[in-house]
C-alpha cells in the first residue's frame, strides 16, 4: 500500500504575511504525518514557501507550468525554473485553466511531457462538467483527457499524478459521493493499466470540494490515493485534518 498524497491548490489566494502563517502552521502540524502533503501555490511565492518549508517534509509544487522549456514565451513559467525553486509538482490542465484559458487535451500533454523531461511530477486534471455528466458522458471526457496525456508521455506514463476533479464539484460545496468518485478513479486507473505495467503505483487523487469532514470515506475508497484539495487547503487546522484523514 503506497502513502496517499494530499496537495493544497492554494489557486490565486495568499500573500507573503498569510503563506508565512500558513505555511509555518502546516509545518509544525504535519510532523507525524503518514502521507506525503505539498502545497501547490502561485508562482510568485515559490521562493518563500521553499524557505519556509526547509528542513521538513513538505513538498512544493507550481499551478501551471509552459510546454516549452526555455525561450521567447512572455508571461510563461518553465520546468527548469521551478526545479531551482525545489518544485516537485506541477498541476497541468486543472479545469479552470481549460475553461478560462482555453487549455486544450494537447497542450495539457505537451505540458505534462515538458515537466516530465526536467523533473517536475506533473498531476494531470481530468473531470467532466455537469451538463456532460448528465448526459452521461463521464466517461468518456475523462477517458479522452487522460488518453492524450498518455499518448504523448507514452513511456513514463507510471511517473504522472492524476487528479480527477468533477468539475460541478470544484468550490460548490458539493462532493462526488465516495462511490461516484471510485466508480471514476477505477476506469482511470484501468486506463493506466493498459499503458503500464505499473498503474498502481500512480497516484490517482480526488479534488472537488473535500474537507475535513468529507476526506476519510473517499479516502477509503481503493483507488483514491489522496486529494488535490482546494478552499479547505487555506485553512491550516482544514488542512491538517485533511492530512490526518490520510494518515
Ligand atoms: P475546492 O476544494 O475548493 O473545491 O477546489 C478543488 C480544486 O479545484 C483543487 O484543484
Amino acid at each position: 500500500e503506497k502513502k496517499k498524497l494530499i496537495a493544497g491548490n492554494w489557486k490565486m489566494n495568499g500573500n507573503l504575511e498569510a503563506n508565512d502563517a500558513l505555511v509555518r502552521a502546516l509545518v509544525a502540524g504535519m510532523k507525524d504525518a503518514a502521507c506525503s502533503v505539498a502545497v501547490c501555490v502561485p508562482a510568485p511565492y515559490l521562493g518563500q514557501v521553499q524557505l519556509l518549508k526547509a528542513g521538513s517534509a513538505l513538498e512544493l509544487g507550481a499551478q501551471d507550468v509552459s510546454p516549452h522549456a526555455q525561450g521567447a514565451y512572455t508571461g510563461e513559467v518553465s520546468a527548469p525554473m521551478l526545479r531551482e525553486f525545489g518544485v516537485r509538482y506541477a498541476i497541468v490542465g486543472h479545469s479552470e485553466r481549460r475553461q478560462y484559458h482555453g487549455e486544450t487535451d494537447a497542450l495539457v500533454a505537451e505540458k505534462a511531457k515538458t515537466a516530465l523531461a526536467h523533473g517536475v511530477t506533473p498531476i494531470v486534471c481530468v473531470g467532466e462538467t455537469l451538463a456532460e455528466r448528465e448526459a452521461g458522458q463521464t466517461e468518456e471526457v475523462v477517458k479522452r483527457q487522460l488518453a492524450a496525456v498518455i499518448h504523448v508521455n507514452g513511456h513514463c506514463i507510471s511517473e504522472i499524478v492524476v487528479a480527477y476533479e468533477p468539475v460541478w464539484a470544484i468550490g460548490t460545496g458539493k462532493t462526488a459521493t465516495p462511490e461516484m468518485a471510485q466508480q471514476v478513479h477505477g476506469l482511470l486507473r484501468k486506463q493506466l493499466g493498459a499503458a503500464t505495467s505499473h498503474a498502481e503505483r500512480v497516484h490517482i487523487l480526488y479534488g472537488g470540494s473535500m474537507n475535513a469532514a468529507n476526506a476519510a470515506s473517499l479516502l477509503a475508497q481503493p483507488d483514491i490515493d489522496g486529494g488535490l484539495v482546494g478552499g479547505a487547503s487555506l485553512k491550516a487546522a482544514d488542512f491538517l485534518q485533511i492530512v490526518a484523514a490520510a494518515s
